[in-house]
């Protein structure tokens, strides 16, 4: 994949230092590339995703079937579709960059890509996907799906490798994968697919264009959760095209695609509210998001003043000199706070995010971030603690350790009823005690933040812990 722009290493510290310490105070502002430059390093002419042996394997693999199959090839044109969607539960602004396009310069140790750009490495056959933010969580949630991005039969898979590749590895067939060849004999590459994840049909079996053949992960030569999209017209590599039509194409006189995308594609991708900074994670781990849409006023994020949440996007095809409008929205939709940034840097994907006083108002509100004309947004819960006051919680109730790891103790001052919900709300846990204090085992919730209610005879507490 290609490299995605770093900032200072003053604005890296500074991450650094909101993170190691979520009880620390969580800064009021913060910028960068986060895990992208642990997850998303980039794969490059030494670990290209697809290695030269890999490709004579694949392309013996693929005459033999075709000899087996006695596919005819038809007098057509094939038209490509996107090759990726999103999971019906997914509810993010959009999911995708471009990590690396074609190398349209096929001398060796110089790159170009279809739009004459940069965003290639030397050598690369396709056309690599990534999907941001927090990769590694939409792998873990099967959140991108691999499509077939035209019909076609199924000339060549493999699974069962492993997925969560942080670097190239080796030079033989360790990705997941699947080849399709189209009506006009052309073949399209899915590459670094999901472990048992690529679809249970065999070799010589069709697809229909849509079709979910597979799920985004980073099996095989991979620095990160990223599809490798490649075209053959033909059944060799020497036969590739760059499905994108530009200046800088010398391979292929138009465009594969159906409708080609732009070769920038400004965008925010996800606007969301977090209790607290959220946590990069470096390759293959999953980020710590502390995100959540539900808030109890009076609500204490670890590290943030008192009724503080902290806002954040996250884009892609940032150009330097841009800026975003920003506004968080009451339940009648007036606005209650409103900002803007503008960007002194240009990045292939980054983030920023603000520590803002939440609405006081309760009922359904609205985190809206605009940006290149488009506006992205979600919604969040204010709803208030009535049944008991701020002081009197802190003196009754403890709930502690936040963030937790396997256990979690709550201390009350008499019988209680205890539940834990997640952010959407859904029970958990129920759990009755007699005792005054309670050490509930947590270690089978997977990582994320968690409402508890503490029902009491004096009233209900209302408190978010992590689990780590
Ligand atoms: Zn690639």
């Amino acid at each position: 994949m290609q490299k995605i722009m770093k900032l200072s290493i003053i604005a890296s510290a500074i991450i650094l230092t909101s993170i190691t310490s979520v009880n620390a105070q969580a800064k009021e502002f913060t910028i960068g590339t986060g895990a992208t430059e642990n997850q998303m390093q980039q794969n490059d002419e030494t670990d290209p995703c697809i290695s030269a042996m890999a490709y004579k394997l694949i392309e013996n693999r693929c005459a033999e079937n075709a000899k087996l199959l006695n596919i005819k090839r038809q007098l057509l044109t094939t038209s490509l579709s996107w090759p990726l969607k999103t999971a019906a539960s997914f509810t993010d602004c959009s999911y995708y960059f471009i990590g690396a396009y074609v190398d349209q310069n096929s001398a060796s140790g110089v790159f170009k890509d279809w739009n004459c750009g940069k965003r290639s490495y030397d050598g690369h056959g396709g056309t690599d996907i990534g999907i941001w933010p927090f990769p590694f969580n939409k792998v873990d949630s099967n959140s991108i799906l691999v499509i077939a991005a035209a019909a076609g039969t199924i000339i060549d898979k493999h699974d069962g490798e492993f997925d969560r590749n942080c670097v190239g590895v080796g030079s033989g067939l360790s990705a997941n994968y699947i080849i399709i060849q189209h009506a006009d004999g052309s073949l399209a590459l899915y590459w670094h697919m999901k472990k048992n994840s690529i679809t249970s049909k065999t070799i010589g079996q069709t697809v229909v264009v849509g079709e979910k053949i597979g799920v985004v992960a980073s099996s095989g030569s991979s620095s990160g959760p990223h599809l490798h999209f490649e075209v053959w017209s033909g059944n060799t590599a020497s036969t590739r095209i760059d499905p994108y039509y530009g200046t800088c194409n010398l391979l292929n006189a138009s465009s594969w695609w159906t409708s080609q995308k732009l070769a920038s594609e400004p965008a925010i991708l996800k606007a969301s509210v977090h209790i607290t900074d959220y946590i990069p994670k470096a390759c293959p781990k999953s980020d710590t998001t502390n995100e959540s849409t539900f808030y109890t006023m009076p609500f204490s994020g670890p590290g943030m003043p008192t009724d503080y949440a902290k806002f954040f996007i996250f884009l892609r095809d940032v150009s330097t000199g841009s800026s975003v409008d920003m506004k968080i929205l009451n339940p009648n939709g007036t606005t209650y706070s409103s900002w803007n940034y503008t960007f002194t840097n240009a990045f292939n994907v980054c983030y920023a995010g603000w520590s803002k006083h939440l609405p006081i108002i309760p009922g359904v509100c609205t985190f809206q971030a605009t940006y290149n004309g488009v506006a992205c947004s979600q919604n969040f819960t204010i709803s208030t603690n009535t049944e008991i006051s701020k002081s009197d919680k802190l003196k009754t109730i403890l709930i502690y350790p936040n963030p937790a790891t396997d256990n979690l103790t709550i201390e009350t001052p008499q019988n209680a009823k205890i539940e834990i919900l997640n952010t959407a709300g859904q029970i958990i846990k129920t759990m009755y005690t007699a005792d005054k204090q309670i050490c509930i085992d947590i270690s089978n919730l997977s990582s994320g933040v968690y409402i508890i209610k503490v029902k009491t005879e004096k009233g209900v507490v209302v408190e978010q812990f992590i689990k780590e």
